[in-house]
């Protein structure tokens, strides 16, 4: 049985466990806090939150190096929002914000907060290359621009012209929340697609 991580040191944990628990059963999530609890599972979440916060808790928990030798040995990961800006290789300073130290291993450059403050969050529909059936419902919560996908990496979700999803096969990054949709077809072919539910 597959045993999907989430990263839970801060941001939406719960949502992101449900959303799973929903696709592989409630067996087969497990909250990841440690290099221990990291080694036993298939694939990993890193949510949606504040990157910051999040950067600072993988330091203080001994996670950056067992994340980044994982993750460079082909551990699925799936990233959302702020789980996107920390796996991109290369981070554009924001306006005015700190900027978190990322994991740098998924080959995009991003930019965080580039739509404004919690007001200007919106919802908008996502094209999803490989998803059957209607567009995506793509939740956007202060969400990071992707500026510019590097030659390893691939866009494979769109809203209108502007890509808002990168894979480089097996490290996700999204820049909305599916676990917030209530639509279960990103997290299926995040797994079937990375070969984590093999
Ligand atoms: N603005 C947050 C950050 O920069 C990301 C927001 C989110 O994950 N919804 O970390």
């Amino acid at each position: 049985m597959t045993t999907v991580g989430v990263l839970a040191l801060q941001g939406d944990v719960p949502e992101h466990r449900a959303a799973f628990a929903g696709v592989v059963g409630p067996q087969g999530v497990r909250l990841v806090r440690t290099p221990h609890e990291l080694a036993g599972v298939d694939a990993l979440v890193i949510p949606g939150g504040e990157s910051t916060a999040i950067s600072e808790l993988i330091d203080r928990n001994g996670l950056r190096l067992p994340l980044q030798e994982r993750i460079g040995r082909g551990l699925p990961v799936l990233g959302t929002c702020a789980g996107l800006i920390l796996l991109a290789e290369r981070l554009e300073p924001s306006r005015g914000g700190r900027d978190p130290t990322g994991l740098r291993v998924l080959d995009v450059s991003v930019r965080r907060n580039e739509f404004g403050r919690q007001r200007e969050s919106f919802e908008d529909g996502v094209r999803v290359t490989g998803l059957q059936g209607d567009r995506f419902p793509g939740v956007f919560i202060r969400a990071p621009r992707i500026l510019e996908v590097g030659r390893s990496a691939k866009p494979f979700a769109w809203r209108g012209d502007e890509v808002v999803g990168v894979r480089s096969p097996k490290i996700w990054g999204l820049t909305f929340h599916p676990e917030l949709s209530g639509d279960p077809r990103l997290a299926e072919a995040f797994l079937r697609e990375t070969g984590a539910s093999d």
